[in-house]
């Protein structure tokens, strides 16, 4: 094993941002990843006849309001400028999200103004008619689960508004990468102080870390993959709600009109449609493709050997974390983060900024 200071292990968005602090303070980083190549679940691809960018898991928009967040990111990548916007299709009517004029007034066939939404909404029949339209059967398939079963902060993440601006996000600074995606990965570990080795596991062996065969070095290790699976599963497995996509190239230069259309009824069997064209709106050759690619996104259950997306916060799960971030603790030089890392439903943003601001 060469030289190094640091190992990161896991090359998602929490793990790239710490490897490059780790190598500008003149440390030598080793990034290592399960996976052949690096990005996490941010990971893109584009379809060679369309030159569409498929986001391999899912959407991914990067949203923030955190200034150096975003100083931070666009020393890497120029933003597109892209904003947000999310439509829920519902018994065969499309609306636009979230909550607020646009929504209610074709909703109920009314014509609110901002002054009247609030005393609207009190009236129960208004209000259970909207979640019950728009949340009650979209949050069944997400969570697996009844909305009273589920955090109430989770439903939260989606605004509540009394006037016409259908932006999905608060967040002033929006966008895709004009390079895509990968490319702020790759330009993140592009340093001389950087090695990274990929299609490699890091495994934690009686105290002992070691990635393939090699035994590693006592230096600080950052890592951001499942905690349970570092520790064997040894007090059980940490739940997950997993996601299958199944991906469309269709005949039409159109398909939606826009990049995501939700489907909100509890009948429907997926929860949304997205259609990747529509995030590079800045780029004519895509747009004017005559293919376009859509992705179903189908909720499940997670078993072993599937992907992990979303942390399950629930009683059983609060203490089985406890007891692997305890366990986390008693290992001398291990600092654990990220979205799987720290089982927690974390944007984009969030990971980079608990990246920056880590005490290394
Ligand atoms: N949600 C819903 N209906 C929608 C959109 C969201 O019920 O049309 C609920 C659902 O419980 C979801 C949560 O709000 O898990 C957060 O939505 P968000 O769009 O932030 O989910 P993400 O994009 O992170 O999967």
């Amino acid at each position: 094993m060469q030289c190094i200071d640091a190992v990161v292990a896991g090359a998602g968005i929490w793990g790239c941002t710490v490897a490059r602090r780790l190598a500008e303070a003149g440390k030598r980083v080793l990034v290592v990843d399960r996976r052949p190549v690096v990005g996490g679940n941010v990971r893109c691809e584009t379809d060679a006849e369309t030159g569409i960018e498929i986001h391999l898991y899912g959407s991914h928009i990067f949203h923030t309001h955190i200034p150096e967040v975003w100083d931070f990111v666009n020393r890497f990548v120029k933003f597109n400028g892209y904003q947000h916007k999310v439509l829920a299709r519902y018994r065969g009517k499309t609306y636009f999200l979230p909550l607020g004029l646009a929504l209610l007034n074709k909703f109920f066939g009314v014509e609110l103004t901002p002054g009247e939404v609030a005393e609207f909404m009190k009236d129960e029949a208004h209000s259970s008619a909207v979640f019950d339209a728009f949340f009650r059967g979209y949050t069944s398939k997400q969570w697996g689960r009844a909305p009273e079963e589920i955090d109430p902060s989770i439903i939260k993440r989606v605004p509540v508004r009394s006037n016409y601006d259908t932006n999905y996000f608060n967040d002033y600074n929006q966008g895709i990468p004009l390079t895509g995606y990968n490319s702020l990965f790759d330009r993140l570990l592009d340093h001389p102080s950087i090695s990274v080795k990929l299609s490699c596991e890091l495994r934690l062996d009686a105290g002992v870390f070691k990635i393939g065969g090699d035994v590693l070095p006592a230096v600080p290790v950052y890592y951001s993959g499942p905690l349970d699976a570092l520790f064997g599963y040894r007090f059980g497995h940490l739940p997950w709600r997993s996601l299958r996509f199944e991906t469309e190239w269709m005949d039409v230069p159109d398909y939606q009109g826009t990049s995501v259309v939700n489907y909100t009824e509890a009948e429907v069997p997926y929860t949304r449609i997205h259609e990747f064209k529509h995030y590079h709106p800045e780029n004519r050759s895509v747009m004017e493709a005559r293919r376009t690619v859509v992705m179903r996104e189908y909720p499940c259950d997670w078993k072993p050997g599937d992907e992990p997306y979303y942390p399950i916060d629930c009683e059983e799960s609060r203490a089985l974390l406890a007891r692997y971030r305890e366990a986390a603790a008693g290992v001398s030089g291990l600092v654990v983060g990220g979205r799987l890392g720290g089982y927690r439903y974390f944007d984009m943003d969030r990971s980079v900024e608990a990246a920056l601001t880590l005490p290394l």
